[in-house]
């Protein structure tokens, strides 16, 4: 059966990873985070003192560029691939208010775009892969067979985010997390190099008041429609 690559990109907490992962696991397809990535390097810089709470030394975040191997292992348990800095699972560290508050500060930075986008391309360069992020449709995979673009409301995102971050035992205010919300949507549509905008050809999904299943069927339909083409 003929393979495709299917880009998911958007706002902050749209929910993109969630309707990826149920996606791919439907279609057999991989399932790539590039937001991870994007993490994981902020976390080496939170972790080197590069990023502090006053501070961001981007020369030497720039410098250090080829110490920072980001990598993905399949957890079979989890049924996705969880990310890796330097060959140690960071895959919750990542996911901290800390590490989002800081990450879309790396994320403008051309030099690590170029790094991780090189290794995007590479990772989908077999196609049979559905990747979510910012930039996917529109850089990494700009003819990539079908493209979303998720919105919903900064409240709606905010109180998904809230709510993950609270099962996760993170002690955060809401208003923080709305706050963080807002801004790396500012951050990350302002931006210079590859800021987050829909795609031409992508399909907008407002799923503020869509449910899980009707917004994975949406998707699943439209992508065997074109797998069967
Ligand atoms: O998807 P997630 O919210 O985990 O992404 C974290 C941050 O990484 C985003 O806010 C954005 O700054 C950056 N990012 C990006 N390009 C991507 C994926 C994520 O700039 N393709």
């Amino acid at each position: 059966m003929k393979k495709i690559t299917i880009t998911i990109d958007g706002f902050s907490s749209t929910g993109k990873s969630t309707v990826a992962k149920q996606l791919a696991k439907a279609l057999g397809y991989v399932y790539v985070d590039s937001g991870a990535m994007y993490r994981a390097v902020t976390l080496y810089a939170m972790q080197h003192q590069i990023i502090t709470k006053d501070s961001f030394d981007i020369d030497r975040l720039i410098s250090e560029l080829d110490n920072v191997k980001v990598s993905f292992t399949y957890n079979d348990d989890l049924g996705f691939a969880e990310v890796y800095l330097n060959g140690k699972n960071v895959e919750n560290d990542i996911r901290t208010l800390e590490v989002s508050q800081n990450v879309s500060q790396v994320a403008e930075i051309s030099e690590v775009r170029r790094m991780l986008v090189l290794q995007q391309q590479q990772m989908g360069k077999e196609k049979g892969v559905v990747m979510d992020g910012r930039d996917i449709g529109t850089v990494v995979f700009p003819d990539a067979e079908l493209k979303f673009f998720m919105t919903a409301s900064a409240e709606t995102r905010a109180k998904r985010r809230y709510k993950e971050l609270l099962e996760r035992n993170e002690v955060v205010s809401y208003d923080d997390v709305l706050k963080n919300v807002e801004s790396r949507d500012l951050i990350d549509s302002t931006r210079e190099d590859s800021p987050l905008m829909k795609a031409e050809d992508a399909i907008e999904i407002d799923n503020s008041n869509l449910s899980l299943v009707a917004q994975f069927e949406t998707l699943h339909e439209l992508a065997q429609t074109i797998i069967n083409q």
